[in-house]
């Protein structure tokens, strides 16, 4: 398993990380062979967002006494009462449901506190106001370590930045072409695909490079579109994308630390964590996005890595997308700039061959990148 460092925080996450959906229906020695395989494959990380409280006591029992292998981002404001699940942005109920959470899950404390769901600005306004200043304060008991927030909609998500340590976002390649909006099922509606769509929409592009710069790690949710973009008669982008790609896809996007999937089975979990020893040809999302009909990234890149190999051994991918997280500033962040002077190779060593040009199935300038990033970053 591989590890990414979540934002700024301390913490190394499992790239294939577990969301809870996986656990639904399970009885406690079914949840207990899920958690012990998902310890096994080095999977670290759990999203425990779940209608069931019944799930969470199950997963509370089974990492009983090995807490300390687990990272647990728990969801705030995801509220049970009178046998349903809601979402709430009321104190009192907040509280409640906080304190019952660490409860039953068998800790005295959350690594990510995860503010539930919020799709719109007004919305993000009236978390602020009920229910942030007790997260914050949760935080300095130490019962949450890191304020997180889930999204679907990039505008909202940006309004929170200033405010959290980490981002649940739903990442995938069809989601990423739709323009924010308050309404989730636009991300899926037919009418949302019927023009041709061109390219990443802007706002979700600006939100993982605000992340990136601001040392905001993103924890992705919906890689799969719910499932649909594994099968073509379903996906709106009508072409099959396997597990792989998908996972590929969320993790090679800026900010992205760790994907939670969610296994239903040992072997389904067995398999998502193989994603790590697969060939890179199973990883390649290239030629399925070049499929898609209607929908084109022409000109963008999509750090699919396709241009590799270089002579001079850049990482074409990777200098394109620092540099690309530099432009967008008046001046270059911090954490970009280290990220880029930490690199093997760098931009300045580029020997202006153009065969990445010519690999590029997306039609980028790649050897014209190498130019403006070795003059912006100097090197
Ligand atoms: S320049 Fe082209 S081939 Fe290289 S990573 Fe970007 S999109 Fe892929
Ligand atoms: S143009 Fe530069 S970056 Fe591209 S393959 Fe040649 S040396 Fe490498």
């Amino acid at each position: 398993m591989k590890y990414r460092k979540l934002g700024r925080t301390d913490l190394e996450v499992s790239e294939i990380a577990m969301g809870c959906e996986g656990f639904d229906g399970k009885s406690q020695t079914e949840v207990d062979e899920l958690i012990d395989a998902m310890h096994t494959a080095g999977m670290n990380f759990i999203d425990l967002y779940t209608p069931d409280p019944a799930i969470l006591k199950a997963i509370g029992s089974a990492i009983h006494g090995r807490r300390d292998a687990f990272i647990l981002q728990s969801h705030i404001c995801s509220v049970y009462k009178d046998g349903q699940y809601k979402r709430s942005r009321e104190t009192e109920e907040v509280k409640e449901a906080f304190f019952q959470r660490l409860e039953q899950m068998q800790t005295d404390h959350f690594e990510i506190g995860m503010i539930h769901y919020v799709d719109s600005l007004k919305d993000w306004q009236l978390v602020k106001q009920n229910v942030l200043p007790m997260v914050k304060e949760w935080k300095k008991q130490g019962l949450i370590r890191y304020i997180g927030l889930s999204s679907h909609n990039p505008e909202a998500a940006l309004a929170a930045l200033d405010e959290i340590d980490v981002l649940m976002f739903s990442i995938n390649p069809c989601y990423d072409l739709q323009p924010g909006s308050e309404d989730i099922e636009k991300l899926w509606a037919d009418e949302s695909y019927e023009k041709p769509l061109l390219n990443m929409d802007p706002s979700r592009k600006k939100l993982y490079e605000e992340c990136a710069a601001r040392g905001i790690g993103i924890d992705v949710m919906k890689a799969f579109g719910g499932g649909d973009l594994l099968h073509a008669d379903l996906s709106e982008a009508k072409v099959q994308l396997t597990p792989y790609e998908c996972i590929s896809y969320a993790l090679s996007r800026p900010a992205v630390a760790a994907v939670m999937t969610g296994s239903r089975s040992i072997d389904e979990l067995r398999q998502n964590a193989a994603y790590e020893e697969a060939p890179q040809s199973q990883k390649d999302y290239t030629a399925s996005l070049m499929a898609m009909p209607k929908i084109s990234w022409r000109g963008h890149c999509m750090y699919c890595g396709h241009c590799a190999p270089c002579p001079a051994g850049i990482n074409v991918a990777d200098v394109t997308k620092l540099l690309n997280l530099a432009q967008v500033h008046a001046s270059i962040p911090e954490t970009v700039n280290e990220h880029y002077m930490a690199l093997d190779h760098h931009a300045s060593e580029c020997i202006q061959c153009r065969a990445c040009d010519g690999r590029c199935p997306f039609h980028v300038e790649a050897s014209m990148n190498m130019k403006k990033a070795a003059a912006l970053f100097g090197k």
